[in-house]
């Protein structure tokens, strides 16, 4: 018991779990399915959901890495489970229904591979010996063999390779013996093979999976300099050259009395990090460039407003979008309007001109889109407003409804 607080409580720093994306089915009358229950929860210090029993294999680790509550030169309580107990704790929780699959991390024992090998064997017992079909996401060490990376993908549902910092300059300065190489390769390696095995997957039903939901990364924000067009560069740098399902983004915890980071006290940055998973979602989803929402005259995002607003209100010259007649793409920029909301909105419009009055039937978030929609009056305000003004109206608005709960979590649009 007293492991598992120290391991379970060691893995909440590390935000990168989900288990979105997989779908491994029950089969032989084994155990779970990673398919019908989704995400599972367990929270991070600061409120946010993670799924699954998350838990590290040892907080020994033989690196120092500055950021990290693990690293050699802290004086922390240390403890290690054995493959048979992580195995085990698993399988107790899972029938007991406390938790709908595993993610597992570690700090690095010896060497990479040694770790790695760990890991693996944990992933092979639950799957073969217990046929286990819940979720796992497992850790990839960097620096570990391709033949043990292979294997996890075999067996785990996703695998994370964090890169931690930003940039490969912060990595040197707060982890000057870990390399940026390190981290890199095996993401390449996971790529390729996922491709692979995805590719004869398709020609052949009965070839084995690999890391069916992908591998993510998760970097750490706040605990250096980089500006948010640094880090949302690197983020779709992984998204495109990597095939990256994920990048998590984690707001730095100040833990360390160390003159290269943030002072202990120092609020954890959770409304940029917000920001950021706003941003990444509208690089994924909406079709928007980095460069469209962050550039070298404002390197950072708004944390007054969403990305979406902030590049509306910056291109006004694009509004006001009239929603019976523009493109798709369009009306999913409007602020207020969402992809799903964007996508009844066309839908709808091919049996009626579409009025103000069915926008809010629809339930967009009308208050906010009003400032950006070609709709006839008394409704068409956009061009009696400047940018300093909408934004103005559209804070006040959300001040007043949400001033209290303004500084915790925020909603993603
Ligand atoms: S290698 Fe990983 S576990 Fe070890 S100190 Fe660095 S970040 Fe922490």
């Amino acid at each position: 018991m007293e492991k598992l607080e120290i391991l379970a409580d060691a893995a909440k720093y590390d935000v990168s779990c989900s288990s979105s994306g997989s779908k491994r089915n029950n089969k032989d009358k084994g155990l779970g399915d990673s398919k019908g229950y989704g995400i599972c929860h367990a929270f991070t210090e600061d409120g946010r959901c993670v799924s699954l029993l998350k838990i590290l294999l040892t907080n020994h680790c033989i690196f120092d890495c500055a950021y990290c509550v693990s690293r050699k030169s802290n004086h922390v309580k240390r403890a290690a489970f054995t493959v048979e107990e992580v195995v085990d704790v698993t399988i107790n929780f899972y029938r007991r229904n406390y938790i709908e699959g595993l993610f597992l991390s570690s700090g690095i024992f010896d060497s990479p591979d040694y770790t790695m090998e760990r890991l693996v064997r944990i992933a092979k017992k639950l799957r073969i010996d217990h046929n286990f079909n819940g979720y796992i996401h497992l850790k990839a060490i960097p620096g570990a063999s391709d033949e043990l990376m292979k294997e996890a993908g075999l067996y785990a549902d996703r695998l994370s390779v964090n890169v931690e910092m930003p940039t490969e300059q912060s990595l040197k300065l707060l982890a000057p013996e870990k390399k940026h190489i390190d981290v890199i390769k095996p993401m390449e390696y996971l790529k390729k093979e996922i491709i692979g095995y995805r590719e004869e997957k398709s020609l052949n039903k009965k070839a084995p999976v690999f890391a069916p939901a992908g591998q993510s990364t998760q970097m750490v924000i706040g605990a250096t300099k980089e500006t948010d067009m640094e880090i949302l560069g690197m983020a779709d740098y992984f998204y495109q050259q990597m095939n990256m399902k994920r990048v998590y983004y984690s707001g730095y915890v100040p833990i360390s009395n160390d003159g290269r980071l943030p002072m202990i006290g120092t609020p954890v940055p959770i409304i940029r990090e917000n920001r950021l998973y706003q941003a990444d979602w509208l690089i994924r989803f909406y079709g928007f460039k980095v460069n469209e929402i962050v550039g070298f005259d404002q390197p950072h995002l708004d944390l007054d407003i969403d990305p979406k607003l902030g590049w509306a209100l910056r291109n006004l010259d694009q509004f006001p979008v009239d929603i019976n007649t523009a493109t798709l793409e369009m009306i999913k920029r409007i602020p207020g309007i969402g992809h799903q909301n964007a996508k009844k909105i066309v839908a709808a419009r091919k049996f009626n001109r579409l009025l103000p009055e069915h926008l809010q039937k629809m339930g967009i978030a009308y208050n906010r889109a009003k400032y950006f929609l070609a709709v006839p009056h008394p409704f068409s305000i956009q061009k009696d407003f400047t940018s300093v003004q909408i934004k103005h109206q559209i804070l006040s608005l959300q001040n007043s409804k949400y001033k209290s709960d303004f500084s915790s979590q925020l909603a993603l649009f």
